[in-house]
């Protein structure tokens, strides 16, 4: 396994550590991705029987002439920065665990201690950093083979595993997403007899793991597995509760779980922007909320895009995603996100596409990507003729802004001129005659230039009896 070794850093480490008489090992996730030539790794874990923190103050010192280290004392351990490497360094640990946390009591411990507290299989492996061993793989758990292999297995029962660090579940969840790999039998059934212990890990955590998992290349193999071992239930009921079919005279309507899982997978596979995919999994929150059965009609959510715009704040803040301009865009997404099948319908006027320009703005190419996920129908033609209408709509929508360029309107009149050709404080009516302006100009009864749209201050304050400065 010398191979894997090659970079430059494991041959200081290595130095140092036989300087010191430290039996070192590099573990963990590098060792994992080196061998699935997955990425280059960025953060290497380095392990020894002894003091970590010692052997990365030899190393700083070796790489960078002093022996500056950042130590983090709660966790034992000490970080080295070098170039775009982090490498983190930490003395081999036994831990035993109590039942209301998961910060466990800590040991010094053999080798063996440490790899039995690791969570996965895959994630134990160690290579020995020191000369006379250099490159000498420890697998006692059969990792190697889980990794060929594909699959999510804990080195030891998985419910003591689990229950230990419940954080360990998400993790599983989330390597089995991102490696496209299969949690062992026994294992997934202990992540549903402990799926409850989620509670005592903290949001930030599990959030973390959630956008790993969204990120990922097929996000939606995670949130079927979250949802059958009920961890999903623990953080976010409100996406559980589109699970489900309701049939009432002999008419059903789909699946919402399964539908929102399949426009996050469409939409995947056009960008990686975690917001645009979080307003994917969001666009029909509302729809259990907003279901009803309209005899002579069938099911219908009139609504669910306001209400499900309405439940974004509160969903991101329990969950712990940020409360700033990247909610505000999933909020946006989620309201206009009916509004482009709306204008690929029949007849529309100019002002309507001017209307979704204006409140669309810079995120108008991010919602049409969404609406063209949220096609998800089985019948071919039907696909072909939507995406079709959307085509249109996108042209349409080019031509007007090509036209009247609403994207990223500005006001032609200030509210400054306003006030001073009126000796107006700031006040309402500024913002009246300002609204009125803008009304014209996405109505269509004035253009958008300065001209007109001065003639019809002076029309509008008129009429208000405002007398001119
Ligand atoms: P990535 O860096 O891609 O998230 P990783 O496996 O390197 O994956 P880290 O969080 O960097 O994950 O952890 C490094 C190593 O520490 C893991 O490979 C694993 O051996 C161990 N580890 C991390 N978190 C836990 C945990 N909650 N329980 C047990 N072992 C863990
Ligand atoms: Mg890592």
């Amino acid at each position: 396994m010398k191979e894997h070794l090659q970079h430059k850093v494991f041959k200081c480490i290595s130095e140092c550590a036989d300087e010191l008489g430290l039996e070192t090992y590099v573990i963990g996730g590098y060792v994992r991705d080196v061998i699935l030539k997955r990425k280059e790794p960025k953060d290497i874990d380095v392990v020894c029987v002894g003091s970590g923190i010692e052997l990365a103050k030899k190393v700083a010192q070796k790489l960078h002439g002093k022996p500056q280290v950042q130590i983090f004392k709660n966790f034992g351990t000490a970080m080295v920065q070098h170039k775009d490497l982090e490498l983190e360094f930490v003395g081999a640990r036994k831990e035993s665990y109590r039942k209301d946390s998961r910060k466990p009591t800590v040991e010094n411990g053999t080798l063996e201690d440490d790899q039995n507290r690791r969570d996965f299989t895959i994630n134990t492996l160690a290579l020995c950093l020191n000369k006379e061993r250099f490159g000498e793989l420890l697998d006692p758990f059969g990792g190697v083979n889980d990794l060929e292999n594909g699959i999510i297995r804990t080195p030891l029962d998985p419910d003591i595993t689990y229950s230990d660090d419940p954080l360990r579940m998400m993790r599983a969840v989330r390597f089995s997403t991102q490696l496209d790999f299969t949690i062992e039998k026994e294992s997934l059934d202990a992540l549903e007899r402990n799926a409850k212990r989620l509670e005592i890990i903290s949001q930030e955590r599990i959030i973390d793991e959630l956008n790993k998992i969204i990120l990922s290349k097929t996000p939606s193999k995670g949130f079927k597995i979250l949802f059958n071992t009920k961890l999903l239930h623990q953080f976010f009921p409100e996406f559980v509760a589109l699970h489900g079919v309701e049939v009432v005279k002999g008419k059903k309507h789909k699946d919402n779980f399964y539908h929102t899982l399949e426009v996050l997978e469409n939409l995947s596979k056009n960008t990686d922007d975690l917001w645009l995919r979080w307003a994917a999994l969001l666009h029909d929150i509302a729809k259990p909320d907003t279901k009803r059965f309209e005899n002579g009609h069938g099911w219908t959510f009139h609504g669910h895009e306001f209400l499900g715009s309405k439940m974004v704040p509160k969903i991101f803040k329990r969950l712990k995603l940020p409360l700033n301009d990247k909610m505000k865009y999933v909020q946006k997404l989620v309201l206009l996100h009916l509004r482009p099948i709306v204008l690929s319908k029949d007849v529309v006027s100019d002002s309507a596409i001017r209307r979704l320009l204006f409140d669309a703005g810079d995120d108008l190419d991010d919602l049409m990507l969404l609406c063209e996920a949220d096609i998800t129908s089985k019948n071919e033609e039907k696909v072909k003729r939507f995406l079709n209408n959307f085509k249109i709509v996108r042209q349409k929508l080019k031509d007007i802004e090509d036209r009247d360029h609403i994207r990223n309107w500005q006001p032609p009149i200030s509210g400054e001129l306003i006030m001073d050709t009126y000796n107006l404080k700031p006040c309402k009516i500024v913002g009246n005659i300002k609204n009125q302006i803008r009304e014209a100009i996405l109505d269509g009864i004035i253009p958008n230039d300065y001209e007109q749209a001065y003639n019809f201050m002076l029309e509008k304050a008129k009429e208000l009896g405002l007398e001119k400065h």
